[in-house]
């Protein structure tokens, strides 16, 4: 096991990153304070992994949520449930949240855990590859509204995160690949060093190697936390891991959420973010080329859809909520392995991107 801590004062947290950690008593019962644990997961995971769970918590009061499965449901209705059950069952300020599960259960979680009675302890048992590299590190919980996506929410760190990779076996194929997508993206944007690891690691992780699987995940969280460690709340810096998103968000709305899986859409986004780099002379051909090709390989979408035109992004883009002062900011790269943050952006470049990269 490994295990790097996110470094935010006195709300540090350590992620443990390893093998068959779900299966542990001593470490998941190192950061529970008190006796009450209440697990939220939902009816994929729960099959899977909750019985196991619940059996190695021997001597603490367990009570569990049980969610319906999907983005869908990630909105203030079913987080209702949530305190239903730790009301009912009586859970106290000491008590501890634990989420298992995705990115889904993860906000809805640790989003009860940041009202319960104004804060109870929270754990992260994160089980999609995308929640063990995106959303277990940075503290931001949060549902959906029928307005916007994430808009109730709230910033609360959990006391620690377990990534067990065994969980990531049962994992659909097409999930597993957009957790890739936001895994590259980290190279792209803060470490080029990693991308040529995943160059060259790639399938190791499509096979779900369970050793390349912990690298991937811990240079993942490393860089995000050292993101995040100096940005905290999304002053500025950042932004920059949004690389790929305002075109991705705008795939995804357009085609109707759900239709693109979020990563699939972040990895074209990417593509036009990294061909309009290219057009702007950051990168070169052969590295624009390189990118292409490690997203196709790890089974991503390296294309805008066809019925998209450039007025769709650009209008799709304008409701964008990165969008600041009625200008389109965009994250870019610099180098390989280097974003940087821009509203200086030449027009007829960007028409330029949308005919080069639409399918
Ligand atoms: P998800 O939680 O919907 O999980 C994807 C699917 O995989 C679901 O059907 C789930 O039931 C299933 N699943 C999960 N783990 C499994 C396993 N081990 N075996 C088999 N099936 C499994 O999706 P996600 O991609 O993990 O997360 C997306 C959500 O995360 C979005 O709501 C997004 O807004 C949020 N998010 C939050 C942050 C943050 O910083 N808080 C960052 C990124 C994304
Ligand atoms: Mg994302």
């Amino acid at each position: 096991m490994q295990t790097l801590t996110v470094d935010l004062a006195d709300r540090s947290y350590p992620i443990h990153i390893g093998e068959q950690l779900l299966k542990n008593r001593e470490l998941l019962v190192r950061h529970v304070r008190a006796k009450q644990v209440y697990i939220v997961t939902n009816d994929t995971i729960a099959p899977l992994y909750l019985p196991a769970l619940i059996e190695l918590l021997d001597g603490y009061q367990v009570d569990t949520t049980v969610l319906p499965d999907g983005e869908s449901f990630k909105n203030l209705e079913t987080l209702n449930q949530i305190f239903d059950g730790l009301l009912e069952a009586r859970h106290n300020r000491t008590t501890t949240i634990m989420a298992l599960g995705g990115g889904v259960v993860g906000d809805m979680a640790g989003f009860a855990a940041a009202c319960y009675q104004r804060g109870v302890d929270f754990i992260q048992l994160p089980t999609t590859l995308l929640s063990m590299v995106d959303s277990s590190v940075g503290g931001k919980t949060g549902v959906n509204h029928r307005l916007g996506k994430n808009m109730i929410g709230a910033f609360y760190q959990p006391q620690a995160v377990i990534a067990d990779m065994s969980v990531l076996e049962s994992l659909p194929p097409r999930e597993l690949s957009a957790g890739i997508a936001e895994v590259i993206k980290y190279g792209l944007i803060s470490d080029r060093e990693f991308f040529e690891w995943l160059e060259s690691n790639l399938p190791d992780l499509l096979a779900r190697d369970p050793k390349a699987m912990a690298y991937a995940v811990k240079r993942s969280c490393e860089n995000k936390a050292q993101v995040v460690a100096r940005d905290e709340r999304e002053g500025g810096l950042r932004a920059i891991l949004n690389l790929g998103h305002t075109f991705g968000h705008a795939i995804e709305t357009h085609q109707g959420y759900g239709v693109w899986l979020h990563g699939e859409a972040v990895a074209a986004g990417m593509v036009m973010a990294a061909d309009l780099s290219h057009r702007r002379e950051a990168i070169t051909a052969d590295e624009l080329d390189r990118i292409v090709r490690l997203l196709e390989r790890a089974h991503l979408p390296v294309k805008a859809p066809a019925s998209m035109t450039p007025d769709d992004f650009l209008q799709l883009m304008g409701v964008d909520k990165k969008v600041v002062d009625g200008r389109l900011r965009l994250v870019l790269l610099s180098k390989l392995g280097e974003a940087l943050i821009t509203s200086d952006i030449e027009q007829d470049l960007l028409q330029e991107t949308f005919a080069a990269c639409r399918a």
